[in-house]
């Protein structure tokens, strides 16, 4: 029947002086991969509208919506003669890919790309089932044998051009015309159903492959030309007898004076004011947005002397951590570790791939899942794992945790702040300050697993804070020479486990003092007991026991070190 359509079409082209021949297959292609390659993106969205009589104009406004995004995509990329390899190169993989999508369950994101990089060929084999074959044969070989064979040789370029450029037009009205009478329905599936899009076959997973390239060509770029930083740390105590394992949390748009246990007069750490921690008061953020901030606090270059281009060609905390032995992971249900993570083992949290915890949104709580595994398998070395939040990112705050935290109501149900009340907005960002709280304390309660085996610590910092509409600012990432506390005063807490080197009373006497993100890099040096020139004289939040540890100085010296 393929072949019959594509010889109907062939010869009603050659008929009409072939004006849209190649654009016609391609549009038989792209009808093609929707149906047999696009299940699992319309069993998601039947999931969330089911087909009922009411839903039916917008069941068919999507499907129409997806298939022209599919054949604005093919239009954009097929030209020439490489159009009929272009085409039938994608039939083979989108077939494969709605394989793994349909049966597997899984989205074809960077995790997944690079997973089937590393593959060797004994893995490889065990993926092949009767199914793969069969439907690769059926939905992608044949498909793929046919366009080969039948796809029309290219007219003239001006021809080709004219009729892309006519196709396009229209499909961008399409695309228009199909969204503005169902404008709410698409902000409410845009918002709170991105997972779905991640089954786009192939368009998700092309987008995943350009962001794997370009992760890829980074770390190669980065690494050439990388400067070295505490080339001098030694281990000070290497024959401590049990292994450091430290979680860090890096926080997200956390205000510290929203936390009860900095004194908010709302209860808004029921759960960590169970937990013997301590939460320092007085920290401010290097920058007031992530861009900023994630790499200032790892960089030994501190707020003053931060520069982007400096601190990603340079190595930060955690590789010197790598390089000193430490095993380190950074897990990220953030956009990005903003270039920290580069070099260091790296698991995106934001899709279902790893995360089990994902409903409309994947939740902070999933990170946890399977470290156990990770944890059993780097038994007998030293352990950094970082965990970098979704937290209060704004401005929806409501997205930002499970209805079940919702206790402080109303809660501002919209992305547009100024069409709710103060209160509103409050409690929606105190919500999400709520989920963070229950966050940390099962970082906690996980790592107490570990506490006779290991030497473990908690480490939370956020990256900056919020403006909630304090004189009239709302969000972040204002210029920090004007930025109001509310954006750079910081939530930071530790917990430290029993057989951890620096203890909670010790450090519970310094938990007011003056510190800031530029105390982060000596603080995770010193947490692993490395020792290196470029912390000598730093304040940090482990540094006065360290110094109390080793080094029995007068408390003269100390507090001169420390405040
Ligand atoms: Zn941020």
């Amino acid at each position: 029947m393929q072949s019959k359509l594509l010889n109907k079409y062939g010869s009603l082209a050659n008929r009409r002086d072939m004006v849209h021949s190649q654009t016609a297959a391609i549009f038989l292609v792209v009808i093609l991969i929707m149906v047999t390659g696009n299940f699992s993106l319309f069993h998601g969205i039947l999931n969330i509208y089911p087909l009922t009589f009411g839903n039916l104009p917008f069941l068919i406004s999507l499907a129409l919506f997806f298939t022209s995004l599919t054949a604005i995509f093919f239009l954009v990329i097929s030209h020439g003669k490489w159009t009929r390899w272009i085409l039938a190169g994608f039939l083979l993989i989108t077939s494969q890919s709605a394989y793994y999508m349909d049966h597997l369950g899984v989205i074809i994101d960077t995790v997944m790309i690079d997973n089937v990089v590393q593959t060797n060929k004994s893995e490889f084999s065990s993926l092949i089932t009767s199914t793969l074959i069969l439907r690769t044969f059926f939905f992608g070989v044949i498909p793929a044998w046919l366009i080969l064979k039948y796809c029309p040789e290219p007219r003239s370029l001006k021809v080709e051009l004219k009729s892309r450029l006519r196709s396009l037009l229209l499909l961008l009205l399409a695309i228009v015309l199909l969204v503005i009478p169902f404008t709410p329905d698409y902000t409410s599936f845009i918002r709170e159903h991105r997972i779905v899009r991640f089954y786009s076959n192939p368009t998700y997973s092309v987008y995943s492959a350009i962001k794997y390239i370009n992760q890829q060509s980074n770390i190669t770029a980065h690494q050439s030309i990388l400067s070295k930083t505490a080339e001098d740390a030694v281990l000070l105590d290497p024959s401590t007898s049990k292994n450091e394992l430290i979680i860090m949390v890096v926080g997200e748009t956390a205000r510290a004076d929203r936390f009860s246990l900095n004194g908010y007069q709302r209860e808004t750490n029921p759960e960590l004011s169970k937990q013997d921690i301590v939460s320092f008061t007085n920290v401010t953020s290097c920058g007031t947005s992530t861009n900023v901030s994630v790499p200032c606090m790892f960089s030994s270059l501190g707020r003053e002397k931060y520069d982007k281009e400096k601190a990603l060609h340079q190595e930060n905390a955690l590789d010197v951590l790598q390089k000193n032995g430490i095993e380190v992971l950074w897990r990220d249900n953030n956009s990005d570790s903003k270039g920290v993570a580069t070099r260091i083992k790296y698991e995106d949290f934001k899709t279902p791939t790893l995360n089990p915890n994902c409903k409309g949104e994947c939740r902070d709580v999933g990170m946890l899942s399977g470290l156990d595994e990770y944890i059993e398998k780097n038994k007998g070395k030293d352990m950094m794992i970082v965990l970098h939040q979704m937290g209060n990112h704004g401005p929806e705050y409501y997205r930002r945790y499970p209805k079940a935290f919702e206790r402080f109501k109303p809660a501002c149900q919209t992305g547009e702040l100024r069409d709710c009340t103060q209160q509103e907005i409050d409690n929606a960002y105190d919500n999400a300050i709520l989920y963070t709280d229950y966050f940390l304390a099962e970082v906690i309660n996980f790592l107490k697993k570990y506490d006779e085996q290991y030497e473990v610590a908690m480490l939370y910092v956020s990256d900056h804070g919020e403006s909630l509409g304090e004189h009239g600012f709302y969000l972040h990432a204002a210029p920090y020479i004007i930025a109001p506390k509310e954006q750079t005063h910081v939530p930071v807490i530790a917990w430290t486990g029993k057989n951890f080197d620096y203890n909670l009373s010790d450090i519970k006497s310094y938990k007011d003092n003056a510190i800031s993100h530029d105390d982060l890099f000596c603080t995770l040096l010193i947490a692993y007991e490395l020792e290196s020139n470029i912390c000598t004289g730093k304040n940090a939040i482990f540094a006065k026991n360290k110094m109390l540890k080793s080094y029995a100085l007068s408390e003269d010296t100390l507090d001169k070190n420390v405040d």
